[in-house]
């Protein structure tokens, strides 16, 4: 339920913010849409209405002749009627899909302009040191025989990886300890379906069509693959009605994630850092709307707590208008030290994408009045679209570039930070096989 009467009468705020968020709805067309939309339904009404008093005039006693014109009449509106209720639902249909494009509105603290705006929040830690020359992921992943990029070039194509030995314990570890930890701020897990049908892809803001679609589409199916957890996790309340007793609703949720990278020639794309699937923990809140803002920073706040205590050197971005992409009002990704890669990259990404997905997703709750309804007058209040906002909590491949590349030490072996070593069997360092 996108709100097009909202855009029309605000038609000026949500242009300028289309432009500043460089997206490419076309705003007039969607006021022209809707206005010729709203025209057709007064003319639907009106012959609606008209039909009915020609009906009525053909209850009571008519004279033969009278009885004719009226037929005549009731048949020409209804010739008209048809034609217009057609005109209708293309209407609503070229509407929808010329709205769905229009991203959401933007928090007013958000800095506007391309990626060099964004700003940074927070710096958290120091660049470890080295008194050797260091090696990145790669190369430490091979000497220490944990990863095969050859085989699965050979297996799958490129920018796929088999995972050995240590990496393996690595990985489920790592799995295994964002959940718990997670868990313990209390949210709920889920491990979630990974092919799920397009209509949802496309109503949590992603489309899942067309030639520079990141979603992998099944053949000769209306499903895909999930590029993320947030897709099945927002699907679960979809078309609902949750008290507000229960809200808010914290998820914590283990998926792979499949994505087609397209577009992303010439990106970082060396070892793990760009991949076509990988495992992945989310966090998902609903909450209500007035709620939202306060859970982003909660959001955020966990991660680095998280990111923290592996002891990891990173930064918070308050992400500029062009790079939220369509859902986010307001995003913030951290960035991790890569000291192999000599560089910066980002490791999660938190969004509120407040009613954005929940209208089309049409998951709402009713809130609970002070006053008591009266007798007889109904028992319920009107009702409310959610808030929704999304987090990661860990990204495997990344956090495995950041551990490797992080606490390598001279003689090429790699340390495991302390909090991860229990959900790992205890093991302690991952040493190089000769
Ligand atoms: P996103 O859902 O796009 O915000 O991504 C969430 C996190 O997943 C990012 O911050 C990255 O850490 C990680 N990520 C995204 N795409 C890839 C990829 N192709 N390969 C590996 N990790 C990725």
């Amino acid at each position: 339920a996108i709100d097009f009467k909202w855009i029309r009468e605000n038609k000026e705020a949500v242009a300028a913010n289309v432009k500043n968020r460089n997206s490419n709805a076309n705003i007039d067309l969607v006021v022209e849409l809707y206005d010729k939309l709203m025209n057709v339904q007064k003319e639907v009404e009106g012959l609606r209405a008209e039909r009915n008093v020609v009906a009525n005039r053909m209850k009571g006693k008519l004279e033969p002749s009278e009885r004719q014109k009226l037929v005549e009449e009731g048949k020409n509106l209804k010739e008209r009627l048809v034609t217009l209720e057609e005109d209708l639902l293309n209407l609503t249909d070229e509407l929808q899909q010329e709205a769905q494009c229009v991203p959401n509105m933007t928090h007013p603290d958000v800095p506007v302009g391309g990626e060099d705006c964004s700003s940074i929040r927070k710096m958290v830690g120091k660049a470890s040191e080295f008194s050797f020359s260091v090696k990145d992921h790669v190369q430490l992943g091979k000497d220490l025989n944990i990863f095969d990029f050859d085989a699965a070039a050979e297996v799958s194509g490129s920018k796929f990886y088999y995972l050995k030995n240590e990496a393996v314990m690595l990985e489920m570890g790592l799995i295994n300890w964002a959940v718990s930890e997670v868990m313990k701020r209390g949210f709920t897990p889920l491990i979630t379906p990974e092919i799920v049908r397009s209509s949802v892809v496309e109503k949590c803001g992603f489309q899942p069509r067309g030639t520079n679609t990141q979603v992998y589409s099944i053949e000769g199916s209306d499903q895909c693959l999930i590029g993320t957890a947030e897709i099945p996790v927002g699907g679960i309340h979809m078309d609902s009605i949750i008290p507000e007793s229960s809200l808010p609703l914290k998820y914590v949720a283990f998926s792979h994630c499949f994505r087609t990278e397209a577009g992303a020639a010439g990106a970082a794309t060396r070892g793990l850092y760009r991949v076509h699937q990988f495992s992945k923990v989310e966090m998902f809140i609903l909450c209500r709307p007035e709620e939202s803002n306060s859970f982003h920073e909660e959001l955020i706040e966990i991660e680095e707590e998280l990111f923290s205590s592996l002891g990891l050197h990173f930064k918070t971005i308050d992400m500029a208008t062009q790079d939220l992409g369509a859902p986010a009002y307001r995003k913030f990704d951290v960035e991790a030290w890569m000291p192999g890669l000599g560089r910066y990259g980002e490791i999660s990404s938190a969004s509120n994408c407040t009613d954005y997905q929940s209208r089309r997703l049409g998951i709402r709750y009713r809130p609970e009045s002070s006053i008591p309804p009266k007798k007889g007058k109904g028992s319920s209040t009107p009702t409310r679209f959610v808030h929704t906002l999304n987090a990661t909590a860990c990204a495997v491949p990344r956090m495995i570039i950041c551990l490797l590349e992080n606490y390598q030490q001279e003689d090429g072996s790699v340390v495991i930070p302390e909090p991860l070593r229990r959900f790992m069997g205890g093991l302690e360092i991952i040493t190089p096989k000769i």
